[in-house]
């Protein structure tokens, strides 16, 4: 069982009412703050200095590179926070992993992945979702992807297109969410959860908070 508990998770858009000095105590009890990607590093490290609480997070399509802040720092990562790509991490009783990064569709670019490299990247988490699901008796609660899931709030052109092996991955370690982001919402009546077997998936551009369990 998973206690009470407050997520936050931010993707694709800086928003000035959380990138604001006052966002702490705007929102006090935040336990969780996820990341989908597509964010500059500075937003992610200022939200977890102001919320002062746990920061996971993915790189999106565009978070290649260093990024040079204002002040003159150069980032690679966020600071502080955990880059969960490739990786199942327990955090606060909850295990959570990742797949960063949208279909390819630039050869040899970073944090792009065609399907079968996305598939790849799925399997090496196996090791750890078999030894999570021995330990505890379930192997994922969140799986945290920038791309949707194949035909779930995806698009058609090839950027927005989401991964089939998502949906696999669904099925057979029925994680209780998948958030994602890379798919932006203009218009309200686009779906933003979706569910599937046992997953909800959270569109999250550009935020969302919900308390664990209650989506
Ligand atoms: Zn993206």
């Amino acid at each position: 069982m998973v206690g009470a508990m407050r997520i936050m998770a931010v993707s694709d858009r800086v928003l000035d009412h959380l990138y604001s000095p006052d966002v702490g105590q705007k929102y006090p009890a935040i336990d969780l703050l996820i990341g989908c990607g597509d964010l500059p590093f500075y937003y992610l490290e200022f939200l977890l200095s102001a919320l002062d609480t746990t920061l996971v997070y993915v790189r999106g399509n565009h978070d290649a590179g260093p990024q040079y802040t204002a002040e003159g720092r150069v980032l690679m990562d966020a600071q502080g926070g955990v880059d969960l790509h490739g990786r199942v991490v327990r955090v606060k009783d909850l295990l959570i992993a990742g797949l960063e990064g949208s279909m390819r569709y630039r050869p040899e670019a970073p944090h792009m992945y065609t399907e079968w490299e996305m598939t790849r990247n799925a399997g090496r988490l196996l090791p750890q979702l078999l030894w999570y699901r021995q330990r505890y008796g379930r192997s994922l609660d969140i799986l945290v992807t920038h791309s949707p899931p194949w035909r779930i709030h995806d698009a058609q052109d090839i950027a927005h297109t989401g991964f089939k092996i998502f949906l696999t991955f669904m099925r057979l370690f029925r994680p209780r969410y998948l958030l994602h982001g890379h798919v932006h919402i203009y218009r309200n009546e686009l779906p933003r959860i979706t569910r599937y077997h046992e997953t909800t998936i959270i569109n999250v551009y550009p935020w969302q908070m919900f308390d664990y369990g209650t989506l």
